[in-house]
């Protein structure tokens, strides 16, 4: 599972999106780059790089999730605990989030009472969190209240977190139990929500390698160009 963390160079600004697993790891890592961090990172891999930019520290300012499968979220109370600040999930997965203790005992995992998110996305919404901004997409369809995250930035190709709605050369299940998952929504999403974004836009998947929306609207097998789907919901 990708979790991801973002970082203002200039402010020291932090988001943590989909910190719902390994939340030990994350924060020994995030506060003082102590552990492993992620296993791909193309930021500060140490304090001394921070200051390069005249900061001191990455401050998480906000978490954020795609969406409630307990993978993505069922450690986010740790996360709570150590940072004391907003968790923002889309109202679609509330019911799926109350679940999350039941779905991981499924697979063995025992977790924490579900973290209860205090703050709503919403489609289409700009989420200003300190000196970042987000706009919102809401992607219904592996989950009912999935949603992708894109940063807009001025300096280099726009970044999207598309948690379980679109992998490289694939997309997320629609099959799993109390998620609403169902795939003409999920290819529907995507097709409207995210082939119209730039072709460079870099999407970091919430499993698997990074992609980008170009190479996944000419190459997707299940939602690009030459896919059944493609077409349908122009
Ligand atoms: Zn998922
Ligand atoms: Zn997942």
């Amino acid at each position: 599972m990708r979790c991801s963390v973002v970082t203002d160079l200039s402010t020291g600004d932090t988001i943590i999106i989909d910190g719902g697993a390994e939340a030990d790891r994350l924060i020994a890592w995030i506060d003082g780059f102590s552990g492993r961090g992620p296993d791909w990172s193309n930021g500060p891999t140490d304090q001394s790089q921070l200051a390069l930019h005249g900061i001191t520290e990455r401050k998480v300012i906000a978490l954020v999730n795609t969406h409630a499968h307990f993978d993505h979220s069922g450690e986010i109370p740790l996360l709570l605990n150590r940072y004391n600040v907003s968790w923002y999930l889309h109202e679609a997965d509330f019911y799926l989030q109350s679940l999350v203790q039941n779905s991981a005992r499924r697979y063995g995992f025992e977790l924490p009472q579900p973290a209860v998110a205090d703050k709503k996305l919403h489609d289409e919404m700009e989420l200003v969190l300190g000196s970042l901004t987000f706009t919102v997409l809401h992607t219904p369809g592996h989950t009912l209240g999935g949603c992708c995250l894109l940063l807009e930035l001025d300096d280099g190709p726009d970044q999207l977190f598309a948690g379980d709605t679109l992998f490289a050369g694939s997309v997320g299940r629609t099959d799993l139990p109390n998620s609403g998952g169902d795939f003409s929504v999920l290819s529907n999403s995507i097709i409207t929500k995210l082939w119209p974004l730039d072709a460079d836009t870099v999407v970091y998947p919430g499993h698997g390698p990074t992609t980008t929306i170009g190479v996944e609207r000419s190459t997707n097998p299940f939602v690009g160009s030459s896919s059944p789907a493609s077409g349908k919901y122009r």
